[in-house]
């Protein structure tokens, strides 16, 4: 997967111009994705909600799927989920446009639904592209269904969390989604601990000067 996901070994491009492609990259990908009616969401999506952020980031957050507002506006993470979802981020000193930010599933499951897993089967390729472009080196799985589905497993979110999981290349990190944040004020403090803990793992790879060793 490594080959699929980051092509050969070679020389490394020089900062800019993997800014740049990294850029041109995904708007390519948002162009070709955003037409895809892979499953029966499209038929019922108002807008494809392909993801936002920092082309190059070494965090990116994934969540499950968008919702009514997300559907709306065709952005990731807005609403009253988004605006705690920034505050979860800007406490551990991550503004959203140092990230970026997406989900599995790229349209509106009706009602909120979970997705199905033909329905994540079909649109987990979009999200391994993206990956492949950003190439960060930590991913934040926003809440079980994200988390079990990218680390395929089915285990509980409190066997998942407080911990480095690896998962291909990434260093990934586990902790509630905001709009369980929202149902359950009581487990901001856990979601805390959560992304304390990762952002300590970002600053030791910043500090070895991996995070961003591929650009230089
Ligand atoms: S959910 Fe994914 S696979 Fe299904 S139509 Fe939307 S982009 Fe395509």
């Amino acid at each position: 997967m490594q080959g699929y996901l980051f092509g050969e070994e070679g020389e490394k491009p020089s900062v800019a111009t993997e800014a740049v492609s990294a850029a041109e990259g995904l708007a390519a990908l948002s162009a070709t994705s955003r037409e895809c009616r892979k499953c029966r969401l499209a038929a019922s999506r108002r807008n494809f909600v392909f993801g936002e952020g920092n082309p190059s980031a070494d965090l990116f957050v994934i969540g499950e799927a968008p919702g009514a507002e997300e559907d709306a506006t065709g952005r990731p993470f807005v609403g009253r989920s988004g605006q705690l979802l920034d505050k979860i981020l800007l406490a551990v000193n991550f503004e959203r446009k140092d990230v970026f930010i997406g989900n599995i599933i790229k349209c509106r499951p009706p009602e909120n639904r979970n997705p199905l897993n033909d329905e994540i089967d079909c649109c987990m390729p979009w999200l391994l592209e993206q990956l492949s472009i950003i190439r960060p080196k930590i991913i934040l799985l926003l809440g079980k269904v994200a988390a079990n589905t990218i680390l395929d497993n089915r285990l509980s979110m409190g066997a998942m969390r407080g911990k480095l999981i690896r998962w291909k290349e990434f260093d990934c990190f586990v902790t509630y989604h905001p709009a369980a944040l929202l149902r359950n004020p009581g487990w901001k403090r856990g979601c805390w601990q959560d992304v304390q803990l990762m952002r300590t793992h970002y600053d030791k790879l910043l500090s070895a000067g991996t995070p961003h060793d591929r650009n230089t």
